[in-house]
C-alpha cells in the first residue's frame, strides 16, 4: 500500500461493502418474512372460503369450481376417505404420508396441528407449508390446505438474485464514483507533492509553493508551508548575518592582540613596554570572551527558555541594584527607587536577572550626570517597569535601531566605547520569548527610559 489515494479508496471501498452486504441480508430477511406472511393470508383466505363451501353443504367433489386455489394443494378427508383432491391420487398419498396420516396415532397428531396452527399460524411438513380444519358436517370432514415451498423458493431465488444483482451494480457505481471523487480530493496533495520536491531541488530558499484555492486544509496547508518557508529563509538569513557579524568582532580584538605581538620586540623593549603590551593584550581577551560569552548566551536563548516559570521583580531589581551600586556611586548618579513589593511576573528568575543587568549597566554607562530612577508598579494585570536615565539619549533614527545585533552609537568617550552591541538584542530576544512587551523612548541629550511590560 504506497499511496493515500489507494488507502481511502481500500477504505471506503470496505465501508460500502460491509453497508451494502447489510443491505441485502436485511432486504433478503424482509422479503423472506414477507414471503411467509403473503402464503398465510392466501391459505387462510382460501381456508375461509372452503369453510362457507362446506357449512352450506354443498357438493366436496366441485369445491374448486367455486373456490380458486392457484398454487395450492386442496385434499378434503370425509370419514377417513378422500372426498376431494386437487392433486393427482400420486401427489395426494405423497402428501396425506408427509402428514403421516396413515399412521395409528394420526388423531392425536391432527388436533396437536390444531392446536399448533392457532392464532393464525402455519404446519410445516418437509417441503410442505399448510393449514388443517375439521368439521362435523355430514360425518367427520378433515381439510388440509397447502402450498409446496419449492414453488415458493423458485420465485425467492428469483428476487433473491435479483438484489444482489442490484447490489452488485450499487456497489459498481460507488466504487467508480468514489474513485473519481477521492482523485478530485487528492489531486491538490499531488500538486503539493510535486512543488515540494521541486523546490528540495532549488537552493534558493525565497521560492514559495504555489497557492490553490481549495477553501479546505490543502490551502491552509499550503500558507502555512510557505509561511515556514518564509520563516526558515529569515533564520538562515539571520544565521548568515549574524556569523558575519560575529567573525567581524571576533576579528577587531585578534588582530590587535597579532599587532601588539608583531610590534613587541622582546629582545629589547622595556619593561613598560612589554607592561602596555600586557595590559592591551588582556583587554581584548576579555573583550573576547565577552563576546563568546554574549553569543552562547544567544544560542541557548532558542532552546533553554521556558515560560511556565515565575519570578519577583522587586526582588530581582534590588538584587541587581546592589550588585552596580559602587559603579552608580563611582559616577555621583542619583538612584530613585520606586519598587512596589511582591511584584511576581511569568519570567524565569535567570533571564530577568540577565534583562535587569543590561538596562541598569547600560543607564549607568550612557548617564554621566543626574538621576537614574527604576520604577515598578502594577497596573490591573500588568506590571509595568521603566528603567530611565538622565543620560545622553539617542537621536530618532537610532531608536529603532539598538536592537539590532552589533549596533552601537559612535561615541568618542572612551567610558562609553566599551561594549559589544549585544546587550539590548539580547534582551529584546528574552523579551520576546517571555511575551514581554518592550518600549524606548529617548531624547538626544536629556535621557532615555525603557519601558518592559510583564504578564502576572
Ligand atoms: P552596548 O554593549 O554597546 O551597550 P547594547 O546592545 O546594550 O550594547 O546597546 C546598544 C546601543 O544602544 C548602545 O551602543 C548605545 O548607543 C545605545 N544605548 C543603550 N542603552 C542606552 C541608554 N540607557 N542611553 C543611551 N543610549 C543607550
Amino acid at each position: 500500500m504506497k499511496t493515500v489515494k489507494a488507502k481511502l479508496f481500500l477504505s471506503y471501498v470496505g465501508g460500502i461493502f460491509i453497508i451494502l452486504s447489510l443491505v441485502a441480508i436485511a432486504a433478503v430477511y424482509f422479503f423472506d418474512i414477507n414471503q411467509r406472511a403473503n402464503i398465510s393470508k392466501m391459505l387462510y383466505s382460501t381456508l375461509a372460503q372452503i369453510q362457507t363451501h362446506i357449512l352450506e353443504d354443498k357438493s366436496l367433489e366441485k369445491i374448486d369450481e367455486n373456490i380458486e386455489l392457484h398454487s395450492q394443494f386442496l385434499i378434503i378427508v370425509q370419514d377417513d376417505e378422500v372426498a376431494f383432491t386437487s392433486q393427482s391420487s400420486h401427489s395426494t398419498q405423497k402428501i396425506l404420508q408427509k402428514l403421516d396420516f396413515y399412521d395409528d396415532d394420526f388423531y392425536e397428531e391432527f388436533h396437536e396441528m390444531l392446536e399448533e396452527q392457532e392464532h393464525e399460524g402455519l404446519i410445516y411438513a418437509d417441503e410442505y407449508v399448510f393449514v388443517v380444519d375439521e368439521f362435523e358436517q355430514n360425518g367427520d370432514i378433515k381439510v388440509f390446505l397447502g402450498v409446496n415451498q419449492q414453488y415458493f423458493n423458485k420465485s425467492m431465488e428469483l428476487i433473491y438474485t435479483s438484489i444482489i444483482l442490484f447490489i452488485l451494480f450499487i456497489f459498481t457505481a460507488l466504487c467508480v464514483i468514489g474513485y473519481f471523487l477521492i482523485s478530485r480530493t487528492i489531486k491538490p496533495l499531488k500538486l503539493i507533492l510535486e512543488e515540494v520536491e521541486t523546490l528540495q531541488n532549488k537552493p534558493d530558499l525565497s521560492q514559495r509553493l504555489q497557492e490553490i484555492k481549495t477553501d479546505d486544509e490543502f490551502e491552509k496547508l499550503i500558507i502555512s508551508f510557505n509561511k515556514m518557508l518564509e520563516r526558515i529563509e529569515n533564520s538562515v538569513e539571520n544565521i548568515k548575518q549574524f556569523s558575519s557579524d560575529a567573525s567581524h568582532e571576533l576579528r577587531t580584538p585578534l588582530t590587535i592582540i597579532q599587532g601588539e605581538i608583531e610590534l613587541l620586540d622582546l629582545e629589547n623593549c622595556s619593561l613598560k613596554e612589554l607592561k602596555s603590551a600586557i595590559v592591551k593584550i588582556d583587554s581584548e581577551q576579555k573583550k573576547l570572551q565577552e563576546i563568546i560569552k554574549n553569543f552562547l548566551l544567544l544560542s541557548r536563548l532558542e532552546k533553554e527558555i521556558s515560560s511556565a516559570n515565575t519570578s519577583f521583580l522587586d526582588v530581582c531589581i534590588l538584587e541587581v541594584v546592589e550588585k552596580n551600586l559602587l559603579a552608580i556611586e563611582s559616577k555621583n548618579l542619583e538612584l530613585i527607587l520606586d519598587v512596589d513589593n511582591e511584584l511576581e511576573v511569568k519570567f524565569d528568575e535567570k533571564y530577568l536577572y540577565i534583562v535587569l543587568e543590561n538596562l541598569l549597566t547600560n543607564a549607568i554607562k550612557y548617564t554621566h550626570q543626574g538621576y537614574i530612577k527604576i520604577e515598578a508598579k502594577k497596573d490591573k494585570d500588568v506590571i509595568a517597569l521603566k528603567v530611565e536615565d538622565s543620560g545622553v539619549g539617542l537621536k530618532e533614527d537610532e531608536i529603532d535601531k539598538v536592537f539590532e545585533r552589533f549596533y552601537r552609537v559612535d561615541y568618542a568617550r572612551s567610558d562609553m566605547k566599551e561594549g559589544l552591541g549585544l546587550g539590548l538584542s539580547i534582551v529584546k530576544k528574552i523579551c520576546d520569548k517571555f511575551s514581554c512587551a518592550l518600549h524606548v523612548s529617548s531624547k538626544f541629550g536629556k535621557g532615555s527610559c525603557f519601558a518592559l511590560y510583564f504578564k502576572t
